[in-house]
């Protein structure tokens, strides 16, 4: 496996690989891997001759209060799950090199930032999206690879690369859980090992409000449902919980479109995220 830490060591690799008739499938994490992050190589390999898994915990995503200096790394773990898994290159650029100077150009995409998550994380996803472009003009993907468990960063990605036509395609890979059900997440370490057992309330009110949904109930219903079992759960903070088209995250008005029901539950300092997508032809 290969090692990369430099934007133009990468985009000579890129280029020189594109010349060479090779597809390269791309897959974008702020590292500390686990098998969520796992799963969206082998979805790469599906689609590509070549994988190129990066790591950078981007600070412009981060808000002033969030846990940017407390984000999990390890490095040397990151590659060597990485190249188990049959990464072919690593890029794993420092702060100073993604963001040499003040950054002036930045991406914004309007409306569908302006739900959910992105409600109260001031910031966040014009971080994510510029970083996420910078990075599609280092590796020079074909295609590119995102989990469904950040389904508004997956729409947000998907209407720039529309928007500003850029030439990749998006893939989309499921959310790989924990046995009892719990999404996996780089944060999961951070939790107490109580509130780690407590944490698969998300999921469990995620699964309920599906079969409640498929069951004719309303969705105002299985939100105050969700909302009053999250509620009881000791040191569960609700930030939010909501039922969005997916993927324009418009209020839904009938089942013309898919369903997205997504959440953000805080324990203590560490603030989790989970959803489910309910399919409109389920
Ligand atoms: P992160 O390192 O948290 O920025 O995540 C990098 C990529 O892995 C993103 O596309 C995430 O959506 C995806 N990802 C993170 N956790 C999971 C999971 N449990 N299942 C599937 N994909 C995931």
């Amino acid at each position: 496996m290969e090692r990369i830490s430099t934007v133009s060591a990468m985009q000579a690799r890129a280029e020189a690989l594109r010349l060479d008739g090779r597809r390269i499938g791309f897959i974008p994490t702020m590292g500390y891997l686990h098998e969520g992050h796992l799963s969206l190589i082998d979805e790469a390999k599906r689609d590509s001759d070549i994988t190129i898994l990066s790591i950078f915990v981007n600070p412009a995503q981060f808000g002033p209060n969030e846990d940017y200096n407390s984000y999990p790394g390890d490095i040397a773990r990151d590659e060597l799950l990485a190249e188990k898994r049959g990464v072919d290159i690593v890029f794993y650029p420092s702060v100073e090199e993604m963001y040499p100077h003040k950054q002036l150009t930045w991406v914004n995409v309007e409306t569908v930032t302006e739900v959910l998550c992105g409600a109260s994380r001031d910031g966040h996803f014009r971080g994510v999206s510029t970083v996420v472009a910078k990075l599609f003009n280092i590796v020079k993907p074909h295609v590119a690879v995102f989990g469904q468990k950040d389904a508004q960063q997956v729409a947000v990605i998907q209407k720039m690369v529309d928007d500003l036509n850029m030439n990749v395609i998006i893939r989309i890979a499921p959310i790989v859980r924990e046995p009892n059900g719990l999404a996996m997440s780089s944060r999961n370490i951070r939790l107490t090992p109580e509130d780690r057992k407590n944490a698969v309330i998300l999921s469990q009110v995620l699964f309920r409000a599906k079969d409640g949904i498929l069951k004719g109930e309303s969705i105002s219903s299985v939100l105050a449902a969700a909302t009053k079992d999250i509620q009881a759960v000791a040191h569960a903070d609700l930030e939010y919980i909501e039922a969005l088209s997916y993927p324009d995250l418009g209020p839904m008005t009938d089942f013309n479109n898919d369903l997205l029901i997504a959440l953000a539950v805080r324990f203590g300092n560490v603030r989790l995220i989970d959803n489910i997508l309910i399919k409109k032809s389920s």
